[in-house]
C-alpha cells in the first residue's frame, strides 16, 4: 500500500504516514484486505476503510456533537444567516453503504462488514441502481426496528427492521449533499429519510424544536439532529424518555458499560429538566422515572443472575438462512459471545433470537451474590 498516497487523499492532518497509520487495523472480510481506523486521528473519521485491492475510500461518519440546552444552544452553534433544518433523529444502528469494485456493501460505524446489513440493504435498497448513477458516493442510514443484530428500538409500523437514508456523502472525501439535495435523491430513487420536521433561522429555531422534542418525547422516540441546509454542520439533542431508555440499557447491564456512559444521560437529563419551565411536579415524576430507569433493570438482571438466566442484550434476527449464519459467524470473531435462544424456520426465512451475553455483568454479580466483598 502506497501510504504516502493514501496520506494525501484523506486530507489527513498527520506529519508522516507512519502517525496515521500506527491507528490503522488490518482486517480481511468479504475476501478483501481492509484497513480500518480504529479511532478519529489527524481529521479522519473513525470507521475510515481502505480497501487496498480496489484502491477505495470509504470514509467515516463524523462524529455529531450534542447541545445540551436549547437556548442559547440553537442559535450559537449555526452561524447567522443560515437555515436551520430540523431531522427526527432515529434509534438504530448507522450504517454506510458504498460500492466497492462495483459491489455495495454496509460497513457499521467502526468499518467492519456487515453480512447481514449487506444483505439486507441489497434486498431492500435499489442499491445497483442508484450505484450505477452515483458509484462514488455513500449511502448513509439508520437500519431501525425490533429486528435487527445491533439495536431493537421498536417503531410503530415497522415490524421487523428498515433503512432509513439520513445522509448522501462523497464516499471518499465524506463532503455531504445538501439537505435538500439529499431529500429529492433519496425520493428520486424511493428510498425512506428521517422526518423533516421544518427550516427556521438559526434564533427563530428554538421554539418549533422544543415543541418537536415535546412531541417526539410524547411518542417515545429519540430526538432531532439540527442540520445546516448545506448538511455540512450537525448537532444533536434528544428527548427524555430516550435518556431514561438508555440508562435502563445501562443498568441493565451495569458491569458491562463505562461509567462515563450513565454519567452523561443524567446530565443529559438534567440540563433539560434545567431549561424546562415544568413546575415541582414535574420534575418530582422526572425525577421518579430517572430513579426507576436506575434501580429496576438492575434488581431484575441481579435476580436473572440468580435464577441461571442467560443476561445480556437480546436480540431477533430473519432472513436467509445462509446470512443469518454469516452474521452469527461474524459476531463471534469479534469475540461476542453468543446464546442461542430460538432457532426457527417462517416462511422460508431462518428466524433466531440471541442474546450477546453480558460476560463481565454476569461474572460479577454472581460473584457479589455468592457473598464476594468490593
Ligand atoms: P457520535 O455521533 O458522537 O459518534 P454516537 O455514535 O453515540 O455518537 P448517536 O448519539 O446515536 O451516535 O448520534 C449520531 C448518530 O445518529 C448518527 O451516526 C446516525 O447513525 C444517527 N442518526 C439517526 N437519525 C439521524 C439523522 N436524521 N441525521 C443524522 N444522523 C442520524
Amino acid at each position: 500500500m502506497n501510504r504516502d498516497e493514501y496520506l494525501e487523499r484523506l486530507g489527513a492532518t498527520a506529519e508522516t504516514p507512519e502517525d496515521l497509520f500506527e491507528h490503522v487495523e488490518e482486517r480481511s472480510t468479504a475476501g478483501r484486505t481492509h484497513y480500518v481506523l480504529t479511532a478519529a486521528r489527524h481529521g479522519v473519521e473513525r470507521g475510515t476503510v481502505i480497501v487496498e485491492e480496489t484502491e477505495t475510500i470509504v470514509r467515516g461518519y463524523p462524529s455529531i456533537p450534542r447541545i445540551l440546552v436549547l437556548d442559547p444552544g440553537v442559535p450559537s452553534f449555526f452561524e447567522d444567516g443560515e437555515t436551520v433544518v430540523v431531522e427526527e433523529k432515529l434509534d438504530g444502528f448507522n450504517v454506510r453503504i458504498a460500492a466497492v469494485g462495483g459491489e455495495p456493501l454496509a460497513f457499521t460505524r467502526s468499518g467492519y462488514v456487515c453480512p447481514y446489513t449487506t444483505g439486507r440493504a441489497r434486498d431492500r435498497l435499489p442499491l445497483e441502481e442508484f450505484f450505477a448513477t452515483h458509484p462514488e458516493k455513500t449511502l448513509c442510514a439508520e437500519l431501525i426496528g425490533p429486528e435487527t443484530p445491533y439495536s431493537t428500538h421498536d417503531y410503530e409500523g415497522i415490524d421487523t427492521h428498515e433503512f432509513r437514508v439520513f445522509d448522501v456523502r462523497d464516499r471518499e472525501s465524506g463532503e455531504p449533499l445538501s439537505v435538500a439535495d439529499r431529500r429529492r435523491l433519496c425520493e428520486e430513487y424511493g428510498m425512506s429519510q428521517p422526518r423533516l420536521f421544518g427550516r427556521a433561522a438559526p434564533s427563530d429555531a428554538v421554539g418549533p424544536t422544543r415543541a418537536v422534542i415535546e412531541e417526539l418525547d410524547a411518542a417515545g422516540r429519540e430526538g432531532v439532529v439540527l442540520k445546516s441546509a448545506d448538511g455540512e454542520e450537525l448537532v444533536k439533542y434528544t428527548t427524555e424518555t430516550q435518556h431514561h431508555e438508555e440508562l435502563a440499557y445501562a443498568f441493565s447491564l451495569p458491569f458491562d458499560h463505562g461509567r462515563d456512559f450513565v454519567f452523561s444521560r443524567i446530565v443529559r437529563d438534567a440540563f433539560q429538566a434545567a431549561e424546562s419551565d415544568a413546575d415541582d411536579d414535574r420534575l418530582e415524576e422526572r425525577a421518579h422515572d430517572l430513579g426507576e430507569s436506575i434501580l429496576r433493570p438492575m434488581v431484575s438482571t441481579i435476580r436473572d443472575v440468580k435464577e441461571g438466566k442467560t443476561v445480556g442484550e437480546r436480540h431477533t434476527v430473519r432472513g436467509d438462512p445462509e446470512t443469518i449464519g454469516a452474521l452469527l459467524e461474524h459476531l463471534r470473531e469479534q469475540s461476542l459471545t453468543i446464546s442461542l435462544e430460538s432457532d426457527r424456520r417462517e416462511d422460508g426465512e431462518r428466524v433466531v433470537e440471541f442474546v450477546k451475553v453480558a460476560e463481565s455483568s454476569r461474572d460479577r454479580i454472581r460473584y457479589y451474590l455468592d457473598g464476594g466483598t468490593r
